[in-house]
């Protein structure tokens, strides 16, 4: 698209621009613009990279082509195509924003801020860019990458964390806004953030076309920038896994709808570091039968505020001919394959379950 710049353009955004079209990555989101495919996008790159989120989106919109389906969706489903992302509240979140947009809009997005935030799991960040790019409203959104930009460029010295600082640069940046342009504007500075401008030690100021009118870089303290606050340290919560097996099924859990991986299944697991007797306790009370019980290897996983240290035992058990009582089930390989989304948080003993039992409990 030829860009014509008005006198009274920001040189700076001029030259954000014109890089932005000449440098943009192809990324699918981004080739075909509209309100529901940036909703989901934005969403998904909230906590994982570009070029890891394309598969999952490609994906996802195959499944999912509308905001209509999306709201039709049943969890299992939804929770699958998630599956491998993370964060599985924000797939709940998307969800119960379809059903909102179908209720009380008529299954369009609308275009303003104020009306976006009010929707279900919009944040003013996805808010700004549906209504920017999708709808070339003059909103600016700010995400990390754009705050890391902003506070080098403006040498904004502020901690990043700080409502404050946020609105001083979102200020800032809307002063430069040239009218007609917010998407290219707002997908540029994120574009620039993710591939020239990023964090620690290596800004590529040598390519960079903000460079002319950069504070931090006429100063040589590119990397001092952005400050933020140190974060709380994580929680650390020892947890005893069990792979219990027969020679058909894995024994998983529903957890609860609320909190850390709400609904989701699980392998089971006692808190703390459970030795070989409460583990044997535990099946008992479910009416299982242990034949043959092993130390497996322990494992880690690290949430944005809780560590889960892992230790784990693999149970062989006899198979049983009860029903397990809610939320226990016995699942077969096909199924958790299928149709009960496991979350990545396990996935140090996803491997051994996806071969045959018998092969395992050899
Ligand atoms: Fe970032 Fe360097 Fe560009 Fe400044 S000149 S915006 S520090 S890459």
């Amino acid at each position: 698209m030829p860009f014509v710049v008005s006198p009274s353009t920001d040189p700076r955004a001029e030259a954000l621009i014109g890089w932005y079209r000449e440098n943009a990555r192809d990324l699918p989101w981004r080739s075909e613009l509209s309100p529901y495919r940036t909703l989901v996008s934005e969403i998904m790159l909230q906590q994982t990279r570009a070029v890891a989120v394309i598969p999952y989106f490609e994906r996802f919109l195959a499944a999912l082509p509308t905001i209509e389906a999306l709201a039709l969706v049943d969890d299992e489903t939804l929770l699958k195509l998630w599956q491998g992302l993370g964060y599985y509240s924000r797939a709940r979140n998307l969800k119960k924003c379809a059903e909102a947009v179908m209720r009380e809009h008529k299954g369009v997005l609308p275009r303003s801020v104020p009306e976006l935030r009010r929707l279900p799991g919009i944040g003013p960040y996805t808010a700004g860019a549906i209504a920017a790019f999708a709808y070339g409203e003059g909103a600016v959104a700010i995400d990390g990458n754009v705050l890391r930009v902003a506070s080098r460029l403006f040498f904004e010295e502020g901690d990043i964390g700080d409502p404050k600082t946020r609105a001083r640069i979102e200020a800032r940046l809307s002063e430069m806004l040239p009218s007609g342009m917010a998407s290219d504007f707002g997908q540029g500075l994120i574009e620039l953030g993710a591939i020239v401008c990023v964090p620690n030690a290596k800004p590529k100021c040598e390519i960079c076309p903000l460079a002319p009118y950069c504070e931090a870089h006429r100063r040589s303290l590119e990397t001092a920038l952005p400050n933020r606050r140190p974060k709380a340290k994580r929680r650390v919560d020892e947890r005893t896994v069990l792979l219990v097996r027969s020679d058909t099924s894995l024994l998983i859990r529903r957890r609860p709808n609320k909190g850390l991986l709400a609904g989701l299944f699980e392998l089971p697991s006692l808190d703390g570091r459970a030795d070989e007797r409460k583990v044997l306790a535990y099946l008992r009370d479910l009416g299982l039968e242990a034949l043959r019980i092993e130390p497996a290897p322990p494992s880690k996983h690290i949430f944005t505020h809780v560590e889960w240290h892992m230790t784990a035992y693999s149970v062989l058990i006899a198979e049983p001919e009860h029903q397990l009582a809610e939320p226990y089930r016995l699942a077969l390989p096909s199924q958790l394959a299928e149709r009960y989304p496991l979350p990545s948080a396990f996935s140090a003993y996803l491997l051994p379950i996806t071969r045959p039992f018998t092969e395992i409990n050899k």
